[in-house]
């Protein structure tokens, strides 16, 4: 199994190059983002309890985000590999994420995470607003995911550097480029 996680503030371009890594890899994709738009589209009750912090981008409560994600695992095993994206937000969820690979008799191989200024972020999530039509774009969202980014997310850095599993990406440039730094980052650990 390859299992890897995408990592990088919002707007780092995490959903872009999982798409790339997917068909290369072969990994079965994970957003926790995706899932809960998912789940508040259907109107499940999970999606009810999550909407409120969402819309306002704020982090969901980790006992919610893992339990979601415990569920998604169990429902895809004998999966040739992984990719998180959007989760871990927390050490917390990190430290779980740990435990369920362990259960399955793996590990999280990889960590990518995209570097990318404050600056350019909130440039990119401007020029995304008008392309997408989230729920939470508006402003003083984007405001709020950043600061959630920065404040509680950015912790997981020094988790996984603790585990020799940081790989740090420049996120600025063209696609392929980075896709390529990516890859061989990969292959150096695969
Ligand atoms: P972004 O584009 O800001 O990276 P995502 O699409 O990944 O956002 O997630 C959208 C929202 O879903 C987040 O603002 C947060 O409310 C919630 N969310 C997603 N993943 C997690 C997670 N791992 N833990 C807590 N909340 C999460």
């Amino acid at each position: 199994m390859l299992n890897l996680v995408i990592f990088g503030p919002p707007g780092a371009g995490k959903g872009t190059q999982s798409d790339k890594l997917i068909a290369k890899y072969n990994l079965h994709h994970i957003s926790t983002g995706d899932l809960f738009r998912k789940h508040i589209k259907e109107q499940t009750d999970l999606g009810k309890k999550v909407k409120e912090y969402t819309d306002n981008g704020i982090l969901v409560p980790d006992e919610i985000t893992i339990a979601m994600l415990k569920g998604v695992l169990d429902e895809n095993k004998g999966v040739t590999g992984f990719i998180f994206d959007g989760f871990p937000r927390t050490v917390t969820q990190a430290e779980m994420l740990d435990k369920f690979m362990k259960e399955q008799g793996t590990a999280i191989h990889a960590v990518v995470a995209l570097d990318v200024s404050e600056d350019e972020v909130r440039t990119r999530l401007a020029k995304r607003k008008e392309i997408e039509n989230r729920s939470d774009d508006e402003e003083e969202k984007i405001n709020k995911r950043i600061f959630e980014y920065y404040n509680k997310t950015m912790h997981v850095l020094p988790y996984y550097h603790g585990q020799g599993k940081l790989h740090k990406i420049n996120g600025i440039g063209d696609v392929e480029a980075i896709f390529g730094n990516i890859c061989s980052a990969i292959d150096s650990v695969k």
